[in-house]
């Protein structure tokens, strides 16, 4: 948020009184789910950040607590130096492109990006997107098409199988647990899944239980009848080619607790 608002206004200041309802919401939309209130969830990293050196507040308030936050005007802004060294031309972009890299899976990290006022194809213009730095662990290359080739080349949600001549379209491998945070590159660890359905289930819009059945989240809404479809999901069951390695428990877990939005629909 503070690179966009940067890259907004000029400058990285930013009130308590702002930070409290949006940053709020960009938690509560794109952090793991959490039991917190919107503003404390904002009131975590408005006060904590300090302690990596980076943000700094116009008064000194206690770390994680609300209260003093309301009590008098305060703002936040990245620490000068950082700033300066920010507002050299393209180092935003660079800085949001690491950050978004180090903690978003490919379909979600444009969505973050538009959200904080940055613009994608700038952030990711140049081709070093989602280029992994040094020693950072590697991709492998042949995981996406092993997957898509173990998944009978079909999305595991709705079977959607299109190809153009001889190559899939519209279809990619996704994985359960975001590889940058710790998913593996295993058979274990992915599906073939439908563009759309990549998507809303690294959004969180659909989820899976340890059953293997299809959990569509209540947050998801829907007016016409070509989204609606997305609801006659929940509760169907995965359905791989026989021998197909399903998703690991523990990975299924992960993306229970980390990526799907709310409660599941209860019919
Ligand atoms: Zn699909």
């Amino acid at each position: 948020m503070a690179p966009g608002r940067l890259a907004e206004t000029g400058s990285s200041e930013l009130p308590w009184s702002e930070a409290e309802s949006r940053l709020g919401d960009l938690i509560a939309e794109f952090g793991p789910s959490s039991k917190s209130s919107r503003r404390q969830s904002a009131a975590y990293p408005f006060t904590h950040l300090r302690t990596d050196g980076i943000w700094t507040l116009s008064r000194d308030v206690p770390m994680d607590t609300v209260g003093p936050l309301d009590a008098a005007p305060i703002s936040g802004r990245l620490e000068a130096s950082l700033e300066r060294a920010l507002s050299r031309p393209g180092q935003i972009e660079e800085a949001a492109r690491q950050l978004v890299d180090a903690q978003f899976p490919r379909t979600v990290a444009p969505d973050v990006l538009i959200a904080v006022g940055l613009d994608p194809d700038q952030v990711f213009a140049g081709g070093a997107s989602f280029a992994p730095p040094e020693g950072k662990r590697q991709r492998s290359s042949s995981w996406p098409r092993a997957i898509l080739e173990a998944w009978d080349r079909q999305c595991a949600f709705c079977g959607y199988d299109g190809q153009l001549g001889s190559s899939s379209v519209g279809l990619e491998a996704a994985h359960v647990r975001w590889f940058n945070l710790g998913g593996p590159d295993e058979l274990d660890n992915g599906m073939a899944l439908c563009s759309l359905h990549h998507k809303l289930f690294d959004r969180g819009a659909l989820g899976l239980d340890e059953e293997y059945r299809i959990l569509v989240s209540g947050v998801f809404s829907a007016r016409t009848e070509a989204a609606k479809r997305v609801y006659d999901l929940h509760g169907r069951p995965l359905k791989p080619r026989r021998g197909t390695d399903l998703p690991a428990i523990p990975h299924v877990a992960w993306h229970g607790r980390e990526v799907f939005r709310g409660q599941p629909l209860s019919v």
